[in-house]
């Protein structure tokens, strides 16, 4: 147990900044791994296969939820998405602490399988941030964007089965919380219990 990695999930309204701040502490924590989800969405511009996800068709991922592939998966505007629980259990196993980018429900599925699990919440700054987020990066077409802005409202209100509450003003400021939340998540008792153990048993005496 003690040298099992931490399972971290994050989630947030599209917009609040959550995937560059996941990237930044991907990048700055070696040990630190992104679980690559399947999704039936259509890659957007400049995404790649296997990359930001495994693309796969409806067909494929109601297959991959009949063979029991996913430790959780929902559907998320229309498309499914789904996380790998091979991928995951294996990471955990070897002392890779494991990164989830899930919507409210796939958090909601994860924290039932693994209680142990580490849920970090992102909020934009304000509603203002958000739209101009989303109208910036216009990865969407307008339509689209509104159903995001509706949907955001409803997500955010789930914050509070979360552990953890990340304002993301500024990234710098939310990346420091983010890395302090996972570095921090490997000192709890039960992951340093066999390393207690050991040290315990260097000392002289019964
Ligand atoms: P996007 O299509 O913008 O990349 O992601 C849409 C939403 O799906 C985001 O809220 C993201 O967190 C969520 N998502 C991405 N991968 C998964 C997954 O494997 N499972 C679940 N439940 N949600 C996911």
């Amino acid at each position: 147990m003690s040298n099992k990695g931490s399972l971290i999930v994050i989630s947030a309204p599209s917009g609040s900044g959550k995937t560059s701040l996941a990237n930044r502490a991907l990048e700055e924590l070696p040990k630190l791994k992104f679980s690559v989800s399947h999704t039936t969405r259509k890659p957007r511009l400049g995404e790649r296969d296997q990359v930001e996800y495994f693309f796969v068709s409806e067909k494929e991922f109601e297959e991959m939820i009949e063979q029991d592939t996913f430790l959780e998966h929902a559907r998320v505007y229309g498309n499914y998405y789904g996380t790998s629980r091979a991928f995951v259990d294996e990471q955990l196993s070897v002392g890779y602490d494991v990164l989830l980018d899930l919507d409210v429900q796939g958090a909601a599925q994860v924290k039932k399988s693994y209680p142990e699990a580490i849920l970090v919440f992102v909020f934009p700054p304000s509603l203002e941030v958000l739209k101009t987020r989303l109208k910036n990066r216009s990865l969407d077409d307008p339509s689209i964007i509104n159903k995001r802005l509706r949907i955001a409202k409803k997500e955010i209100q789930c914050y509070t089965n979360y552990q953890y509450l990340i304002i993301n003003r500024k990234i710098e400021k939310s990346l420091v919380e983010l890395k302090s939340i996972i570095q921090v998540s490997g000192c709890r008792l039960e992951k340093r219990k066999e390393l207690a153990a050991e040290i315990i048993n260097t000392f002289p005496g019964d």
